[in-house]
C-alpha cells in the first residue's frame, strides 16, 4: 500500500504536502549552494596558476589535475541541472511523480535521492535494460 504524498485529499494532507515539498526545497537548494560555491572555488584555483611551475614536469602534474578537476566539474554541471530541474519539478507540482509510470515515487526513494525522476520499480527496469544493451 502506497502512501500517497503528492495528491491531496484533506486539509491536513495538504498542509503534510506542502511541508514535505518545503523540506525537499530546502534540501535541494541547500545542495545547489554548495555545488555552486565549489564550482566558484574550482574556476579561481584555475586561473593564472600555470607560470607559477617554470618546469615541465609540475607543469603536467597540473594539467592533469586540471583534466580531472574538469571531469568532476562536468559531473558537478550534470548535478546542478538535475537539481534545477528538481526544484523545478517542485514548483509545477510534478515532484515525486515518476516519468515513467506516473506512480509515486515513494519518500524514503526521494530522502535518498531527491533529483531522482524514476519510481524504484522503473529504476530497476531501466537498469536490467541498459545491462541487457552492455552498457
Ligand atoms: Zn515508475
Amino acid at each position: 500500500m502506497k502512501t500517497p504524498i503528492f495528491q491531496p485529499r484533506t486539509d491536513r494532507e495538504t498542509k503534510l504536502i506542502e511541508n514535505t515539498k518545503e523540506e525537499f526545497r530546502a534540501i535541494l537548494t541547500e545542495r545547489l549552494n554548495q555545488l555552486l560555491n565549489e564550482a566558484n572555488k574550482t574556476v579561481s584555483d584555475m586561473t593564472g596558476e600555470v607560470e607559477n611551475y617554470p618546469d615541465p614536469t609540475d607543469r603536467a602534474t597540473l594539467e592533469s589535475d586540471r583534466n580531472f578537476e574538469l571531469r568532476i566539474r562536468d559531473r558537478e554541471r550534470k548535478l546542478i541541472s538535475k537539481i534545477r530541474e528538481a526544484l523545478e519539478r517542485i514548483e509545477d507540482g510534478t515532484f515525486g511523480i515518476c516519468e515513467e509510470c506516473g506512480e509515486e515515487i515513494s519518500e524514503a526513494r526521494l530522502k535518498a535521492r531527491p533529483v531522482t525522476t524514476l519510481c524504484i520499480d522503473c529504476k530497476k527496469k531501466q537498469e536490467n535494460d541498459e545491462r541487457l544493451r552492455g552498457l
